[in-house]
């Protein structure tokens, strides 16, 4: 046994492991990029972490947080090696305060267990990224993750008051206010959502709520094209309607999913938009109806709408079916979350579907439409070279016509290592050298999570 693994069985007995089994098990994330680490450890508490960063520091070992590995950038991807951190034992909702709007929880909590929690007691927490039966609330604030919800409700730093931090050093920093305003000093609480894990580790988080809205409901609107249904999404927003959602299913979606889709897809739909409006009942059925009298100006092919939990369900369902019926197209899919003006929407969608037809490389969008925010999928076979390199041509595009609209590379994903090469196309110099300049402040020895965001 070498002198730092006993050190670290010092802090965590039982609760680490240094097989090979466990160390794969914890190597990748849904980019299923990988890296061995060295060891894997449960801590149970904040000064476990702290007492590992001090053995880290000695050591010059890496030291990577790690939620479910549900993320999209290779975040928590050791890539390094050293020690990864999971919190699957730091997962306790603390505290739901109904007064106050609160709810102060651990790291490891599962979103969807934190939503059933908070919704039994008719209160809701917004932030719904499709991953949210098994993502975590730490990988969450680390990726400042969004969802479906993010037009009317905000993403995951609108929730975040305050945070429990370990610093690379070993000290604890708690940030924030866990009050409606607070603004003494920098927002470092906004600083490190969305830091991807790389500037501290979060040991807690008090987050805010809000009452449940009352009443849901679902239209599924047929569109002819990807182009008209964007249109709608303008023509919606124009006439001062705020759904929760607005989801668009572009045509080439519609034809992976046309063979298992749970509803009918009526001849002449080539696109869908999803749009789920809350609020109190009275409200909603006005805004159903403000909803229908804004896409009349456009050539519907078909439109439904839906208000019982079961039928809300089987609309929705359509929607979950794109992402397991993609591999019909092609085996391997770059997955990416461009958001972009949503005025924009239209001439992007157009220019993308061009490229697809240029090159003759699929490409699948869907995703929030409300916010400007698609999920291009462009699939190809990976084993083939050639392939693989049209696809880094054709996302080299997609990202310079998403830059040059006022958009962004991604919307939620985050940069992890995936998105690395291409951070100076949004960026300039002097914003990255401020944010490395940030980094080093933080973790001067370069041992929480390194490698990833900047270019090396
Ligand atoms: C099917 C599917 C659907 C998805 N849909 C969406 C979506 O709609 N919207 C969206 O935004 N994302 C989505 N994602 C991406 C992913 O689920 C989110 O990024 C999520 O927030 C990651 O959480 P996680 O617990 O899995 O974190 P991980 O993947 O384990 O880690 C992500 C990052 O967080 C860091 N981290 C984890 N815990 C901590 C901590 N306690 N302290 C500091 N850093 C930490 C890690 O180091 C890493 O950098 C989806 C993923 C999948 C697989």
């Amino acid at each position: 046994m070498s002198s730092l693994e006993r050190r670290i069985r010092d802090i965590f007995g039982e609760r680490c492991s240094f097989s090979l089994t466990e160390r794969v098990a914890y190597s990748f994330d849904a980019t299923r990029q990988r890296a061995i680490p060295d060891c894997v450890v449960f801590p149970e508490n904040a000064d476990e972490v702290g007492e590992l960063f001090r053995v880290a520091r000695e050591s010059r070992i890496p030291v990577v947080p790690r939620g479910a590995g549900s993320g999209f950038s290779g975040g928590t991807v050791p890539v390094s090696g050293g020690v990864v951190v999971s919190f699957e034992r730091m997962d306790r909702i603390l505290d739901i305060d109904e007064v106050n709007l609160v709810a102060r929880v651990e790291p490891g909590v599962v979103l969807g267990n934190l939503q059933s929690a908070v919704e039994s007691m008719g209160l809701f927490y917004p932030p719904d990224p499709s991953s949210r039966d098994f993502c975590t609330i730490g990988g969450n604030i680390a990726e400042c993750a969004g969802g479906p919800s993010g037009f009317k409700y905000g993403v995951t730093k609108d929730y975040v008051l305050a945070l429990d931090n370990v610093l690379p050093s070993g000290e604890f920093l708690r940030t924030g206010v866990e009050t409606v305003k607070g603004v003494v000093g920098y927002n470092l609480t906004s600083l490190i959502v969305g830091s991807e894990g790389t500037l501290t580790v979060v040991t807690g988080a008090t987050l805010k709520l809000l009452p449940k809205p009352e009443h849901v409901e679902t239209l599924l609107i047929g569109f002819r094209s990807t182009e008209e249904a964007c249109r709608g999404v303008n023509e919606i927003i124009r006439k001062k309607v705020v759904p929760r959602t607005i989801e668009l299913i572009d045509s080439t979606a519609v034809e992976c999913v046309r063979e298992f889709s749970p509803v009918d897809i009526p001849d002449g739909a080539g696109a869908f938009l999803l749009i789920d409006v809350d609020g109190f009942e009275s409200d909603v059925k006005a805004q159903v109806r403000r909803v229908k009298e804004a896409v009349t100006s456009l050539p519907v092919v078909s439109l439904q709408v839906e208000e019982d939990p079961d039928g809300r369900e089987s609309l929705w369902a359509l929607r979950r079916a794109i992402s397991p019926s993609l591999l019909k197209v092609n085996p391997t899919k770059i997955n990416e979350d461009i958001t972009v003006p949503r005025a924009r929407l239209p001439e992007v969608m157009r220019r993308v579907r061009e490229l697809s037809e240029e090159t003759g490389i699929p490409i699948v969008n869907f995703g929030h439409a409300g916010d400007g925010n698609v999920h291009v999928n462009i699939m190809i076979d990976g084993d083939d070279p050639a392939q693989v390199k049209k696809a880094e041509e054709v996302l080299r595009e997609i990202f310079a016509l998403t830059v040059s609209v006022g958009g962004t590379i991604s919307g939620e994903h985050g940069v992890g290592i995936s998105k690395k090469p291409y951070i100076g196309m949004e960026l300039s110099p002097r914003q990255i050298e401020v944010m490395k300049r940030l980094k080093r402040l933080f973790d001067p020895d370069n041992i929480l999570n390194p490698h990833k965001i900047f270019p090396d």
